[in-house]
């Protein structure tokens, strides 16, 4: 029997502002929908906090059992420099800075996100469409919109439009914002836009001569708006309605609001189920942004190559350190974060390596079956990952009593407990495992080379009191040293 039987998963639906107890549209089957990045440039740390969010939803929901389909996008096209949807394609303009073609942009940073969100240990997803590879799907769309009466061409684009869609529907159900607001608000570019309405969004734009990445249509040659591609992949790998779409908080509105719109005038009614938004990683209290440069890259984390950095830090501690806050939460970046988030992840890992050690006793102090459930409800709240990491200390606190003995466990408890430490640091919160002892060990080796050198160095100056004092000292300590004709070696003699 699938676990998800016995579990009642409750997301927070930003589209209703409630915790819902989640029942997927398919039982046992989940379709998901998470936005992905605008290939232009290296991914940030803000960028990955997003994607390792919702690698925990993908996670949970299949540890839970049911099958996922997950499908996140690569918007390699239509994103332009500023979301009011004027300016420069961010894509070309930068080929055109480092004097590359616009698809080699594209490669060069979609492999950067792929290394990246591997180093941490995400799940790929089940498809990743790009939107240059959908051009045919998307004009299909703009098209049963126009037919639908809820777009218009103007000039060789088209126009959603926004107050005739809000005459039946509720534009801005998700953002809750009034079309009222937006009309006084929205500044009309005079002269510069074709729109009936400044509210109104481009499900197509014109390309102007100098716009390379351009396409054929019925409208002329041009290019998707950038709302579009996901409403168009989303209906076509996942249907036209389906349970989860995610994204970081900045994607509510315009882009999921419009996609709400987009997939409510094709298909008559609305896309998704569980609206869920992550929030954001911060720099020194502001939000990470490639824009404005104030962020910090994995690569970086990785090498400690960064003046805000006092070490490097493997993708695993960056990874927790994450997951140590909730999703909804902002999140502050700091090199302190990540070092008390080390501290606790070699503790972690410790105990994990503890546990195959234990000495099991005929009964056993704790309700081991009770801490496995907290942890289940600490994940069935919501993804609430820090609570879940907050059980797992428990039991480190249960694993190093038991080790001192001063707490028994059965045999049947210390296999629950080990399943359920496996269970919820790597297959749910995708944890990698790191050999604490092995970085003792090499601390260790190191340590003894350093002695042995400074050995030969006594023996060079003839000091053999000091050269047979370290020897002497070592072997108490249980290393032999060996002097062999290729230098000296040693090994443990206990
Ligand atoms: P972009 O490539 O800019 O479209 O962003 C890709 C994803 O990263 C989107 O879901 C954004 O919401 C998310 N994102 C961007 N900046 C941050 C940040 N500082 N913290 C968390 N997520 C972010
Ligand atoms: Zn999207």
């Amino acid at each position: 029997m699938p676990l998800y039987q016995n579990q009642t998963l409750k997301i927070y639906n930003s589209l209703t502002g409630e915790k819902e107890i989640f029942e997927p549209l398919n039982d046992g089957y989940v379709g998901m929908y998470v936005c992905g990045p605008t290939v232009y440039s290296y991914v940030h740390l803000g960028n990955c906090r997003t994607f390792i969010s919702f690698d925990l939803v993908f996670r949970y929901l299949k540890h839970l059992g049911y099958k996922v389909r997950y499908v996140r996008n690569i918007t390699d096209a239509g994103h332009l420099e500023n979301d009011a949807e004027e300016g420069e394609d961010r894509i070309t303009k930068k080929a055109r800075l480092e004097q590359l073609e616009p698809m080699e942009i594209v490669q060069k940073y979609t492999v950067d996100f792929h290394n990246t969100l591997q180093k941490f240990n995400n799940l790929p997803p089940s498809i990743e469409p790009t939107a240059t590879g959908h051009i045919v799907e998307q004009i299909e769309t703009v098209k049963s919109i126009i037919e639908n009466g809820l777009a218009y061409e103007a000039n060789g684009s088209v126009y959603f439009d926004v107050l005739k869609f809000n005459e039946s529907e509720d534009y801005g159900i998700l953002s809750k914002r009034k079309v009222e607001d937006l009309i006084a608000n929205t500044r009309d570019l005079a002269g510069q836009s074709h729109k009936k309405n400044p509210q109104d969004f481009a499900l197509w734009k014109k390309a102007e001569p100098q716009h390379i990445m351009r396409w054929p249509s019925p409208w002329g040659e041009g290019f998707p708006g950038w709302h579009l591609e996901c409403t168009v992949m989303s209906n076509k790998y996942l249907g036209e309605q389906f349970d989860i779409h995610g994204g970081g908080m900045d994607l509510k509105f315009p882009h999921h609001e419009c996609e709400i719109a987009q997939g409510t005038a094709c298909n008559g009614k609305p896309p998704v189920k569980y609206w869920m938004h992550a929030n954001m990683l911060t720099l020194n209290g502001k939000k990470m942004a490639k824009s404005t440069g104030n962020n910090i890259l994995p690569v970086d984390l990785f090498s400690g190559d960064n003046e805000v950095l006092s070490k490097a830090y493997h993708p695993s501690v960056v990874r927790f350190f994450i997951l140590q806050a909730n999703y909804k939460s902002i999140l502050d970046f700091s090199d302190e974060a990540l070092i008390a988030s080390e501290k606790g992840f070699e503790k972690l890992m410790n105990a994990i390596q503890l546990l195959e050690k234990l000495t099991t006793s005929k009964s056993s102090g704790i309700d081991v079956k009770a801490w496995k459930q907290s942890c289940y409800d600490a994940m069935n709240d919501d993804f609430n990952s820090p609570v879940l990491i907050a059980q797992l200390f428990e039991a480190v606190k249960y694993i190093n009593a038991c080790h001192h003995h001063k707490l028994e466990l059965t045999q049947e408890d210390i296999q629950t407990l080990k399943t359920t430490m496996s269970d919820m640091c790597f297959d749910v919160l995708g944890l990698q495992k790191i050999d604490v002892e092995s970085k003792v060990d090499s601390k260790q080796n190191e340590l003894i080379d350093l002695l042995i050198d400074l050995r030969n160095q006594a023996r060079a100056v003839k000091d053999f009191k000091q050269s047979d004092a370290i020897r002497d000292r070592l072997l108490e300590l249980g290393v032999q040293l060996k002097d062999t004709a290729q230098g000296t070696s040693y090994e443990f003699s206990n």
